[in-house]
């Protein structure tokens, strides 16, 4: 059987090869050392690339994870359609993976995503619905309430629900952290990420701590405006990362007793160590990449000479061009790109 698509004739058969060859490229990142910035540390700082996941970011594995487990759960029908509210890359991922996988994908999204996340969206073929990102759990607005609804309204559509769903620490428990494992030859001592839906460090801390008897620390890097690390709720100015719901809303799969420590880092030390990583290192990432970076080249300064900091980079820069990289969107922030944090 063929497809006709434009003055070319596909064989089904190669449009499932092609899907195939690409749903294998999510994963398996690399692994880098930041020789600048992390210089004269003592220790070594490593940036782990998700990046490089076909869909830009680390919710390729996050998407292709929870899809795979509905699927066989049987919870998620062939080409039965998915409803997810998410703040951007979870959207990209699961309408990447979903055109891969046969399942028209709706995102719910807020207000604040970045136009090239929205146009991810729309490239992939998802049906983008914006919200206000900040309504709380109360009101009709609140994405997580317009998921609800959207799904009740499609007969047999199915909603992952990141924040709930343990295939999103599964992941990275499978996937994510042998690699840093096998990538460090189990030399990793410290284990820094940021938390959304807390997936990233809950899968990752489980597996690094399970493999070293609890030794590798396990440190959070949230913004400022955030309650993870006990601040009051504020804006935050950090996209994917951070959260001002009270304790009893906070995501399900977020693991609270993996964090060894907490560190707050200031916007200013977040957008200035994402520049210097572009500028110094050649790294083009987003800013919850700098966020634990920043909060990586702290730790690394106080921990034991020969310690291997991993920090994830989640997703990269050209995302936001019109937000981290505009002059103009960083000033009406008043982030100062500031140059206390260039030279220690
Ligand atoms: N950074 C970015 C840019 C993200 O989109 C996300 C996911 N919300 C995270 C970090 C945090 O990942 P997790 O949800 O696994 O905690």
């Amino acid at each position: 059987m063929s497809t006709m698509t434009g003055r070319h004739a596909v064989r089904e058969a190669d449009v499932a090869a092609d899907a195939a060859a690409v749903l294998a490229q999510v994963g398996n990142t690399p692994l880098v050392p930041l020789d600048v910035l992390g210089k004269g540390l003592g220790s070594t700082v490593y940036v782990k690339l998700e990046s490089d996941n076909p869909g830009g970011s680390i919710k390729d594995r996050t998407a292709l994870s929870m899809i795979r487990a509905a699927e066989r759960s049987g919870e998620l029908r062939p080409g039965a359609t998915i409803v997810e509210s998410t703040s951007g890359n979870t959207g990209i991922g699961l309408a990447l993976i979903g055109a891969l996988t046969g399942h028209p994908v709706v995102v719910v999204t807020g207000d604040t995503i970045s136009s090239e996340k929205l146009a991810a969206l729309h490239r992939y073929g998802a049906r983008v619905v914006v919200t206000d990102w900040t309504a709380p759990s109360e009101s009709p607005e609140n994405a997580r309430a317009v998921a609800a609804r959207i799904t009740a309204e499609n007969p047999g559509a199915w909603r992952p629900q990141q924040f709930d769903n343990p295939a999103n620490p599964l992941a990275h428990y499978e996937g994510t952290a042998p690699e840093i494992w096998q990538q460090t030859s189990g030399r990793v001592t410290h284990f820094v990420a940021g938390i959304g839906t807390g997936g990233t460090i809950s899968g990752n801390g489980r597996y690094l701590k399970e493999k070293t008897g609890g030794h590798v620390e396990v440190i959070a890097a949230d913004p400022v405006g955030s309650v993870y690390s006990g601040g009051h709720p504020g804006e935050i100015l950090v996209d994917g990362v951070g959260n001002s719901w009270p304790e009893a809303e906070w995501p399900k799969i977020f693991d609270r007793g993996i964090v060894d420590r907490f560190l707050r880092i200031p916007n200013n030390e977040v957008y200035t160590t994402e520049h210097r990583l572009l500028n110094e290192e050649g790294l083009s990432l987003g800013p919850s990449s700098g966020l634990a970076v920043a909060a990586a080249l702290r730790v690394a300064r106080a921990a034991p000479r020969g310690s291997v900091v991993v920090a994830i980079a989640p997703d990269a820069g050209s995302n936001y061009l019109s937000k981290a990289f505009n002059p103009v969107w960083l000033a009406d922030k008043h982030i100062h790109l500031a140059a206390e944090f260039v030279e220690e």
